[in-house]
């Protein structure tokens, strides 16, 4: 009786196992796990607590009367019934874990163990600041090391996540426009069609015109194009570098020096980061705002939708309109600057509640200090390197989007190569997972047919590697081979096949209502 979304397609005949399918859904010692609600667990409870002491008075009416309708479950049986859940999911602990665009790495055990220090996990934001004095001087700590690393010479703390930074970004040119009175006429913010969904997103909730800006054969931004579109309409462009394409904006300076000429300002998307970190600083190129994603190019785990943080690097054009909060030192020790008034009177106010996400603070610092200046360098060399080393062994059986020369820190392929074969590249990324492996990025960017963007980063070793590009290629040669079966009903041995995913994402079901005639109390 699951009630679970598991609106998949029907299991076409399995054409590589052969066994029959276990009596109890359960396989090699990995159990089957239904919903915590289905569990029979209702009336009891895990822990013993005292019956509380109020008879509810200060509540009034608000008391609840009814069950309060959580499942109840033992101490044992909570372990079980996560970790179980946990087994049917993938971890960058478990292998690689090749999403291109986000960069998922190794998360340090130091990271943790920063992260834990009481110091820093057991503050609270309104405790009185000399009392936090030691996490007050990390943040201004890792705002001195983004700033050096960026050259620029100011940076928002506050963001919760790039596409966050982003609006952090934008909010803070529109506030520079409103300032310099252009903001009315000032309205669009160019793209270029490569760019990553949350980009446009963002100049839309910011309340502009997005205006895309085209790619060239080899794809980088289309600079005639690109100047074509500039004028005294536009507020801002918003440009990645490296490129979702892997590829280094070879053109960048000019469009930096294009973009200030036309009094709009540049916004570079940060998120790959880890490409140039140590190697290049975006503030030589002419950048004027730039989110970092730490939990991407310093590690700390992301994932499943966070928590991340997304710093915002400044120019000194843009520097006085950040928002609050910012630390700040003097003889006496730090202090927060919370408020739009004195020395911050042109800021545009606050981003969120708070100072930020202060447990990938400390991670994102630790893994900074742990590598010094020549390991942060290096970690942009090997995440070259390795995407460099896939792009190498796998261009002879499946097809490099931009062949000439060598990517950045992602590997880009079309679906030329499976073309005749009947397969897709959906087919294919399930096919991996029988195989032990994530799939890649599917499908983006959009401006490249049938897109598959591998992004190992620079934590995995060459027999991490040789072991994901030996997989890849059995696969493609099975596809090019004609072993169709393989790829369409994949995957087999995965615990749920192919989900409705559309379905998922247009019509979710997120609360759980008990079944016809069950007597279990419905949350
Ligand atoms: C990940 C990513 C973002 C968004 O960052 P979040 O932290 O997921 O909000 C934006 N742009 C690019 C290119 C990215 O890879």
């Amino acid at each position: 009786m699951s009630t679970m979304n598991t609106v998949g397609r029907p299991t076409t005949p399995n054409a590589v196992e052969t066994k029959p399918a276990t009596l109890t859904g359960g396989r090699g010692l990995l159990q089957n796990e239904m919903l915590i609600f289905e569990r029979d667990g209702w009336g009891k409870t895990g822990v013993d607590l005292a019956a509380p002491k109020t008879d509810g008075g200060d509540l009034g009416d608000l008391v609840r009367k009814d069950p309060i309708g959580l499942p109840g479950l033992s101490e044992p049986e909570t372990m079980r019934h996560y970790v179980r859940l946990s087994q049917k999911n993938h971890a960058i602990d478990l292998a690689i874990y090749p999403l291109g665009s986000c960069t998922m790495k190794h998360n340090p055990r130091l990271n943790e163990k920063m992260a834990r220090l009481a110091g820093f996990a057991d503050i609270h934001p309104l405790q009185p600041v000399s009392t936090v004095q030691g996490a007050l001087d990390l943040m201004d700590q890792l705002a001195h090391w983004l700033k050096t690393l960026t050259g620029m010479p100011a940076v928002a703390m506050s963001p919760k996540a790039g596409a966050h930074g982003e609006l952090c970004g934008l909010m803070t040119i529109r506030a520079a426009h409103e300032a310099s009175g252009e903001h009315a006429k000032r309205r669009k913010v160019l793209v270029p069609t490569s760019a990553h969904g949350t980009n446009p997103a963002t100049a839309a909730f910011v309340g502009y015109t997005v205006v895309e800006v085209k790619q060239t054969e080899d794809g980088r931004v289309d600079v005639a194009d690109l100047a074509s579109k500039l004028g005294d309409d536009v507020a801002a462009i918003m440009v990645t570098n490296p490129n979702t394409c892997g590829l280094f904006e070879r053109d960048i300076i000019e469009i930096a020096r294009l973009t200030h000429e036309a009094g709009a300002y540049f916004y570079c998307d940060g998120a790959n980061f880890n490409a140039i970190v140590g190697r290049v600083r975006p503030g030589d190129l002419g950048v004027d705002a730039m989110h970092i994603n730490l939990h991407k190019t310093f590690s700390t785990p992301h994932g499943g939708g966070g928590p991340g943080a997304g710093p915002v690097v400044l120019s000194a054009a843009l520097a006085p309109f950040a928002p609050a909060p910012w630390v700040v030192s003097d003889g006496d020790g730090f202090k927060l600057v919370e408020r739009a008034e004195d020395e911050a009177v042109q800021a545009f106010g606050r981003l969120c509640a708070f100072n930020g996400q202060m447990g990938m603070f400390v991670r994102a610092l630790s893994y900074m200090m742990s590598h010094g200046t020549d390991g942060l360098r290096q970690v942009a060399e090997d995440a070259v390197l390795n995407a460099n080393y896939i792009k190498a062994r796998l261009s002879d059986v499946m097809s490099a989007a931009f062949p000439d020369g060598p990517c950045m820190h992602e590997a880009l392929f079309d679906d030329e190569w499976l073309k005749g074969t009947d397969v897709t590249t959906l087919d294919f990324a399930k096919a991996m997972i029988d195989e032990g492996f994530h799939p890649m990025t599917m499908y983006f960017p959009l401006v490249v047919h049938g897109a598959m963007l591998i992004e190992p980063t620079e934590t995995e070793s060459k027999q991490e590697l040789d072991r994901f590009i030996h997989a890849m290629r059995a696969l493609a040669e099975a596809a090019k081979a004609g072993d169709v079966d393989r790829f369409k009903g994949a995957p087999f041995h995965a615990p749920l096949k192919r989900l409705d995913e559309t379905r998922a994402a247009r019509a979710p079901r997120l609360r759980w209502s008990a079944p016809e005639g069950s007597n279990s109390a419905a949350a």
